[in-house]
């Protein structure tokens, strides 16, 4: 058809030979195209990809061009996400923290803002959620809330409006409750069984970026599912816990890994109380398990 207007969206979900894009200004979901040149320029957009298009007088779009991408996360594989939800609950499931320390050590290597949901806090009380600030609360955004009784989503809603997000958090915690509590309709991917199901009937479903009816995108995939560290350098892993990176340049050592060496001022704010005693042994957890892998090698 003959072309309209140029315009901006985000890709949020591929077929088979054409893609879906939410359109930046209206929020309307069309059909796009892509120019054959693309794939001899080797150009492949992905999901969460922001682009220029060209709308026709049918309705459909052709995309013209992809912007840079200002992140790019792997699994699942999506650019331009801009913060992470780690969703967890205190009961039912109980939470773990060096599995919530991981999830956080994955955003921070993936460079990407943090807020931790604290979902089902119609099961506790105000003193266990307050035991749980204060080991998290200084460093990270905390948002309690209960998707079965319906208390703070709009807080939550606020947290997602706009913005391109991602859920992480372990199976059973209520992130497919959430997104059903905050956008009725919406419906969050949660086994991998039932995606290769979906793969094997239409081959072309991968994630998708689902739309709030208040404004924003998530990711219908949790990200970081399989919680396998990324290859960092053990002597950089104090840079992905807030609270031990901001002391840089505290220690007896410049080159301290706050294990066993003296004069480590870490370690010293661990035993007066000011670095959490559970984060610091995820950290050496941690720590250990990247210096393993490094003399697999
Ligand atoms: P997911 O695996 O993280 O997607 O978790 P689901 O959304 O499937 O929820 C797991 C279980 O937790 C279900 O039985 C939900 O009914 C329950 N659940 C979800 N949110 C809440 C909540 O706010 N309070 C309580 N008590 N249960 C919840
Ligand atoms: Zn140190």
């Amino acid at each position: 058809g003959i072309v309209l207007e140029r315009r901006k969206g985000v890709v949020v979900r591929f077929g088979s030979r054409n893609m879906e894009v939410v359109d930046a200004e209206t929020g309307g979901r069309l059909i796009c195209t892509m120019p054959g040149r693309f794939r001899l320029q080797g150009i492949r957009p992905i999901v969460g990809d922001r682009v220029e298009y060209a709308l026709s007088g049918d309705g459909q779009g052709r995309i013209e061009s992809i912007l840079p991408r200002k992140t790019e996360l792997l699994r699942p594989r999506i650019s331009n996400i801009e913060q992470i939800l780690l969703v967890l609950s205190l009961k039912e499931p109980a939470v773990q923290n060096l599995i919530t320390d991981r999830f956080l050590v994955l955003a921070e290597y993936a460079k990407l803002p943090v807020t931790i949901v604290v979902n089902k806090i119609d099961l506790i009380n105000n003193e266990e959620l307050d035991r749980f600030s204060d080991v998290y609360g200084e460093h990270y955004e905390i948002c309690p809330v209960s998707s079965k009784n319906r208390i703070n989503l709009d807080r939550l809603r606020e947290v997602l409006k706009g913005k391109i997000s991602v859920m992480a958090g372990m199976s059973g915690v209520g992130k497919s409750s959430l997104l059903n509590s905050l956008n009725p309709g919406l419906k969050l991917r949660v086994s991998e069984i039932s995606r290769g199901l979906e793969r094997g009937r239409h081959t072309t479903s991968y994630v998708e970026l689902l739309q709030f009816e208040f404004g924003g995108l998530i990711a219908d995939t949790p990200g970081f599912a399989n919680l396998e560290l990324p290859v960092i350098a053990p002597e950089n892993l104090d840079k992905c816990f807030p609270e031990i990176s901001q002391e840089q340049g505290m220690c007896a050592f410049s080159d301290c890994v706050h294990v066993d060496e003296p004069g480590c001022y870490v370690k010293e704010l661990v035993e007066a109380g000011s670095i959490h005693r559970s984060r610091y042994e995820s950290y050496l957890i941690m720590y250990n398990e990247l210096k393993e892998r490094e003399q697999e090698k």
